[in-house]
């Protein structure tokens, strides 16, 4: 397996496509913006550049890994002899049934799709396409090329020799895959999302401000951020959409999203990638000093 594509160029799209190359894999980029291809290709030099400052990769190994990437807008054609296809777009159900169905319909029949979803159920995904042994969820952790854990999710028909495999390729990506069965939120963000939603709740009730709450769980707890400057870097609306699949998947009001999240994700305030969430991040110095002590 060497063909590998990846759709969408955003947050977890791009340190995917990074990933796969850096490791040696032959990878299509699809994003159906050419923007966003374009700031996905930007972030993976910036995120190749910081790597190598510190010695991590040489400078041949940043030029094969940007070698190996192609960028496509459309999907058809970035496709095309590939065997395995990564999904990493926009976390919407209806979206990613749409982008499967296409995927089935395009992609050679021995072809593995996975996706990247949060939250989304592998099983319903799967059942859009004629291929449900072959489609599992693949869920990388942000950022991509520096975090250890891949969840990978087995759906409802998702085969033992497809799961075999998908945890050796995520050994070969030099990261520790962890199977883990088809449930909302899976395990990582069923027990993330509520932590990051009682923040922020927290601070919709006045218990605290942003820099109190912040630093109660970085240095009580030990946490490497704060869950607010977590929230910021997942995406304020990535985490709505998780913390609305987990309310409607157990119908629990323990998982409904706080109104101040709400009310953020409405007014656009998205979080780093706005640059604006619960933290400021127009200025860039400031924030690729934050971003630094990740990559
Ligand atoms: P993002 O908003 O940063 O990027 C999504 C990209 O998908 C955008 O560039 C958009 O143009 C593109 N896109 C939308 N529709 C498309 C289509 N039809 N074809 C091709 N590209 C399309 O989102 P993200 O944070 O990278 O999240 C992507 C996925 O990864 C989601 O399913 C999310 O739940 C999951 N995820 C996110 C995080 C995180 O920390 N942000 C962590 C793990 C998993």
């Amino acid at each position: 397996m060497k063909n590998v594509a990846v759709i969408g160029a955003g947050t977890m799209g791009n340190g995917i496509a990074h990933t796969f190359a850096q490791f040696g894999y032959a990878v299509h980029l699809i994003d159906i913006s050419q923007e966003a291809l374009d700031m996905g290709l930007l972030a993976i030099v910036k995120n190749l550049d910081r790597m190598r400052a510190k010695d991590r990769i040489t400078q041949t190994q940043k030029d094969e890994t940007l070698a190996n990437i192609t960028p496509f807008t459309n999907i058809k054609t970035g496709v095309q002899n590939v065997d395995l296809v990564v999904e990493a777009a926009t976390e919407n159900s209806d979206l990613k049934l749409r982008i499967f169905k296409e995927l089935d319909a395009y992609c050679a029949k021995e072809t593995i799709l996975a996706s990247n979803t949060s939250s989304i159920s592998i099983t319903k995904i799967a059942s859009v396409t004629n291929r449900p042994d072959k489609v599992i969820g693949m869920h990388f952790m942000n950022p991509v090329p520096v975090m250890k854990l891949v969840e990978i999710i087995r759906g409802y028909s998702t085969s033992d020799a497809v799961t075999e495999l998908i945890m050796d390729i995520s050994k070969k990506l030099n990261k520790v895959p962890v199977e883990v069965n088809d449930y909302p939120g899976f395990i990582a963000n069923r027990i993330l999302m509520p932590m990051l939603n009682e923040a922020i709740y927290a601070l919709y009730e006045g218990v605290a401000g942003v820099y109190e709450i912040d630093t109660v769980m970085k240095l009580g707890m030990a946490h490497p951020m704060g869950p607010l400057q977590l929230a910021d870097f997942i995406g304020l609306d990535v985490c709505l959409s998780i913390l609305n699949v987990l309310y409607d998947g157990f119908g629990n009001s323990k998982y409904a999203p706080c109104p101040l999240l709400v009310n953020m994700v409405n007014a656009g305030k998205t979080g780093v990638k706005s640059a604006e969430g619960f933290y400021d991040y127009s200025n860039s110095v400031k924030a690729d000093k934050i971003a630094k002590q990740f990559v």
